[in-house]
């Protein structure tokens, strides 16, 4: 906890993605040369409209998406899992640098704010863990990004209605049926009261397959959820 107090507060001598030296901090993890590289590698591209991925055709949907109908209602990314975004991610999760989350936490806010499919929401959550990554990493990070999430859009956080009771092998090596099949009963909701009947934003730092975010998004659902959607950090390109 002290860790996590003075990561958060005390200023870091050089940009969190570059490494150029300077003073940073929470607020300002990363240079401004970092910053504008992010922003134009965001902007031209288009995306899903339910799921938020990045179209390399163009088009409205995604191939997944008009498949089968995703059980969320929106999902959105800040960027694409690439270049900055990729390089935050692995910092945060990896590295264990928790005061970069700060920022992106306030951008996924930011994002949620300003698209008004959102709302109304009445409660944040994030996707857990399993129990064998807390203890390694000692946070889960998407608990980090949701906490400056809800700070942002001002709505409440639970980290504790969503639990993860299943470990889960590594999910990179899976066909999509496989990972589909790993993560059947890999959650589950405690005090389901504070579920029903709640619009609920699911937060989790990336969407690839989105096979982890969909189980979630179900999980909610079955528990009374009213409606969910869904914001994470970075996500992947889809066709
Ligand atoms: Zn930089
Ligand atoms: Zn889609």
């Amino acid at each position: 906890m002290v860790e996590l107090i003075l990561d958060i507060l005390l200023p870091h001598n050089a940009c969190a993605l570059c490494r150029k030296p300077g003073v940073y901090w929470s607020r300002k993890p990363w240079c401004e040369e970092c910053d504008t590289r992010m922003q134009e590698s965001r902007e031209p591209l288009e995306t899903c409209r339910r799921c938020g991925k990045y179209l390399c055709s163009g088009g409205v949907l995604c191939t997944e998406c008009e498949e089968k109908d995703p059980p969320f209602f929106i999902a959105r990314a800040v960027g694409p899992y690439e270049n900055g975004f990729k390089i935050a991610v692995k910092i945060l999760k990896f590295l264990c640098r928790r005061y970069i989350g700060v920022r992106m936490g306030v951008m996924m806010g930011k994002v949620v704010a300003n698209e008004p499919q959102f709302w109304p929401l009445d409660l944040v959550v994030p996707v857990p863990i399993s129990e064998a990554n807390l203890k390694q990493r000692g946070f889960n990070q998407g608990e980090v990004l949701a906490r400056q999430v809800a700070r942002t859009i001002k709505v409440k956080m639970d980290a504790h209605v969503l639990v993860r009771v299943k470990e889960t092998p590594s999910q990179r090596e899976l066909s999509k049926q496989e990972r589909e099949a790993n993560l059947k009963n890999a959650f589950q909701v405690q005090h389901g009261q504070k579920i029903r009947g709640k619009n609920i934003l699911l937060v989790d730092d990336v969407y690839t397959t989105g096979s982890t975010v969909k189980e979630c998004v179900q999980v909610l659902l079955d528990a009374g959820a009213n409606r969910v959607a869904v914001i994470t950090w970075a996500t992947g390109k889809g066709y």
